[in-house]
């Protein structure tokens, strides 16, 4: 048998470290067994997926110094590796179940379906729901579906037991059925759901592995059921432990930038990086904290991983990293930093900003020098404003912070938007309300548009930038950041009203 595995993301937001640490694991494991790895892009929530966000999470991978055997960019004998494009393909699959017997049309509407649940609730029961709570009368489904009501598929799952599902690292767990719902395999526009399109093309791309995140072991059962429905043989389970914050919550962007592409401008070295996701969970053989991507695969061993959760801490990467660049020559690390921030690439987008307002080369660094840097360096003193006290200050960065973080797609236009709808709804003129950005994404107001740097600098740097000045400024407590966060809440409904008005 070759080993075969896969890292299947979606493509929504941006490349996130937990989809790099997940994609590492497998190739580690695919390479040690001289076996395949593969990428697939799982792209059926099309409102949430775009063409930009795959590309970053490829380029990442790429920048880390991984690659792939197959995938949508190199293909491979087991294409399309997006699911998108393999749309027309799982419907069949859904109705061989339902022939099977093994699932169900569902009429419910959403309706019926919040009333099943809020009745299961009120008395006492499990609130998974199950074809008992679903299925209509034979008249009832006739009715519906000669009105052309929409449906659809669920598979069927027992209502009480226990699964037990074998996992690599976890021996067997146990699973109680009764918390399984009787999960929709096709949507009513006839998409398939993760789960019935994941079981799928595992099967379809012969993947023997399944390492993903420990967040998908409530998945599993479901996965395995289907599996016997099908009578296709069950890839190998393992579910490795998430990242974790330095407070041991889950890695979570508003805690810890999440970003690969947070960490590629912050000028950390992929080699780096990638040195570092390998220490999540594992550890070499001798405990060198400092390995190579060759020699963690020439020592990988899943059995290694540790169940703790790993704690994906910046300050040990930047140490870590530090390593790496002293062992760099002068020749290296002038090559590497020139490549890092001053190739011709990195500097395009700028120069349409700076261009007007610089007469010698000289002027660059100090009208641009946040372009090159990690978190501005302040003081309480940098936000001392002529218009706004301390607290209003903290207030409108805090408040910026939570707009900046609601944005999904990062540009100028949208950055404004959030960010002048907050100060309209503030009441505050847009030049004491962007000083404080200014002070927080460039350390001065002597630089171009704060707008147009926070959209060069994306959307980690510039959030990561904020929240750090809202910190240096001292983060309001819990009980003020409550009263904060209601307040805000208030102003939301404000932001909202004015733009009714306006469309
Ligand atoms: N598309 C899922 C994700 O985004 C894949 C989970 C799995 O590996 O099964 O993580």
């Amino acid at each position: 048998m070759t080993v075969r595995t896969r890292v299947a993301p979606s493509p929504t937001g941006d490349p996130h470290v937990g989809t790099a640490y997940i994609a590492l694991f497998n190739l580690a494991f695919a390479r040690q067994h001289g076996g395949q790895f593969l990428l697939r892009i799982e792209d059926t929530d099309q409102q949430r997926s775009t063409p930009e966000s795959e590309q970053a999470i490829l380029d990442s991978l790429r920048w880390l110094g991984m690659d792939w055997d197959e995938g949508p960019d190199v293909g491979g004998p087991h294409g399309p590796y997006r699911q998108s494009e393999r749309q027309g393909m799982y419907a069949g699959y859904a109705e061989q179940l339902l022939a099977s017997g093994h699932a169900f049309k569902c009429y419910r509407t959403a309706e019926e379906l919040d009333a099943i649940r809020n009745a299961k609730q009120e008395s006492g029961h499990q609130t998974a729901l199950k074809a008992s709570d679903l299925e209509l009368s034979a008249d009832e489904v006739a009715a519906r579906e000669a009105a052309g009501a929409p449906f659809v598929i669920r598979m069927r799952v027992p209502e009480t037991g226990t699964c037990a599902v074998d996992d690599m690292l976890r021996g067997v767990i146990e699973l109680d059925w009764s918390q399984v719902d009787a999960q929709i395999l096709l949507k009513s526009d006839g998409m398939p759901t993760y789960h019935l399109a994941n079981v799928v093309d595992d099967h379809l791309m012969e993947i023997t592995h399944v390492i993903r995140g420990e967040e998908w072991i409530s998945s599993a059962p479901k996965h395995k059921l289907l599996y016997e429905y099908f009578g296709w043989d069950m890839p190998k389970l393992c579910h490795m432990p998430l990242l974790r914050n330095p407070d041991k919550s889950k890695l979570s962007k508003r805690k810890n930038p999440t970003s690969i592409l947070f960490y590629k401008r912050m000028g950390f070295m992929p080699e780096a990086l990638l040195n570092y996701l390998g220490r999540m969970g594992w550890s070499m053989p001798d405990e060198r904290e400092k390995f190579a991507r060759d020699e963690m695969f020439a020592n990988f061993d899943i059995s290694r991983v540790s169940l703790g959760g790993p704690v994906f801490d910046v300050e040990k990467l930047r140490w870590l990293n530090s390593l790496w660049l002293r062992e760099l020559s002068p020749e290296g690390f002038a090559e590497r930093f020139a490549d890092w921030g001053l190739q011709k690439e990195a500097l395009l987008p700028l120069i349409p900003h700076i261009l007007p307002r610089v007469e010698v080369f000289s002027d660059v660094a100090p009208l641009a020098g946040h372009f090159l840097s990690g978190l501005t360096p302040l003081t309480p003193e940098s936000f001392e404003h002529k218009a706004l006290d301390a607290e209003k200050v903290t207030e409108v960065l805090q408040y910026g912070l939570w707009q900046l973080e609601a944005i999904r797609h990062w540009d100028k236009e949208n950055i404004e938007q959030a960010l002048f709808g907050l100060a309209r709804a503030m009441d505050l003129k847009i030049r004491d309300f962007l000083q404080p950005f200014f002070m927080a994404i460039a350390g001065t107001t002597s630089t171009i548009s704060v707008l147009d740097s926070m959209a060069l600098l994306g959307p980690d740097m510039s959030r990561a930038r904020v929240r750090h000045a809202v910190d240096v400024l001292g983060a309001p407590g819990k009980k003020k950041l409550k009263k904060m966060e209601k307040d805000f809440q208030h102003l939301l409904t404000v932001m909202a009203t004015a733009e009714q008005g306006e469309g």
